[in-house]
């Protein structure tokens, strides 16, 4: 049987993406995702702090002031404390440096699934 990739990818995103598996790796400070799909998306921690989609932080990342980007990489914020779901959609992630507003999507974390696969897709 020939598979038509293009079709099967563009079917992948008009779906919403699940998660069937999610792993803390404290040791690597990463954060693992097994989807439906079986696809597998590592995500470090450091990379889900930048990106983190509050509005606090969203404007911070568009302000070019040099402090605020100093503080937002202080190392304890990048530490993850806690991890919690929030419906059936996303995950909040609770920061050592205690900030706890943003929240992702599930989509969002497929979205920024930076393995061959995804970057080249
Ligand atoms: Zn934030
Ligand atoms: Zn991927």
């Amino acid at each position: 049987m020939t598979l038509n990739l293009k079709y099967v990818m563009k079917i992948t995103l008009m779906t919403p993406h699940r998660p069937k598996d999610m792993t803390w790796l404290e040791k690597t400070s990463e954060f693992s995702i097994t989807w439906e799909d079986s696809h597998k998306t590592v995500l470090p921690f450091t990379a889900l702090r930048k990106e983190c989609p509050c509005a606090l932080c969203r404007a911070r990342r568009e302000s070019s002031n040099p402090f605020q980007f100093v503080s937002e990489t202080a190392p304890s914020s990048s530490l993850a404390k806690e991890i919690s779901p929030v419906g059936h959609y996303a995950i909040k992630i609770e920061w050592a440096d205690g900030h706890s507003s943003g929240i992702y999507t599930f989509e969002m974390l497929r979205k920024l699934c930076s393995c061959p696969q995804c970057k080249h897709g």
